[in-house]
């Protein structure tokens, strides 16, 4: 992905108040391999909040989740609706992001499960079968740009019902 400023990630949050914005932790940019990257993502430690920020149609769409209390029963394989790797059910959390506007302020959220670290964009670079094949990479890392892109478009979307 291109890379991103600190301002251009506080300036892109779709689904967060200015207050929420003023307190999120930002992740060391200088350390982010941005070619190894198809969003980026990290988790407040402080809280249950992640964040979540990638490009579509040149400018960045970030995103604002809040990560279940429980985790799944452990012991089971489960599978992040992002990157599609199948893991160890503790390593994936059920998130829920806040639709845009006064629905979202109203309480109205979008579910998934995702990595628990929303680090997606690394699995899908060591998760087999043929994990280092460049064209392989290629694809899994367009596919999960495109889930991530229509779950932050459904976000951003003022539809309610
Ligand atoms: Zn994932």
């Amino acid at each position: 992905m291109q890379p991103l400023t600190a301002d251009q990630i506080r300036a892109s949050f779709v689904n967060a108040s200015g207050d929420e914005i003023e307190r999120m932790p930002l992740p060391g940019l200088h350390e982010v391999i941005w070619d190894q990257r198809e969003y980026l993502g990290w988790r407040d430690p402080q809280t249950r909040l992640g964040y979540l920020v990638h490009w579509a149609d040149g400018r960045p769409v970030g995103i604002v989740l809040r990560a279940a209390a429980g985790s799944l029963r452990p012991g089971i394989q489960a599978m992040c609706s992002f990157c599609h790797s199948p893991q160890p059910a503790t390593q994936v959390r059920m998130f829920s992001a806040p639709r845009a506007g006064e629905s979202g302020r109203n309480g109205n959220t979008i579910g998934a499960y995702v990595c628990e670290d929303l680090g997606c964009s690394h699995l899908i670079r060591i998760a087999p079968p043929h994990a280092s094949a460049p064209e392989a990479i290629a694809a899994r890392g367009a596919a999960l740009l495109a889930r991530v892109s229509n779950f932050t478009a459904e976000v951003r979307s003022t539809i309610s019902d």
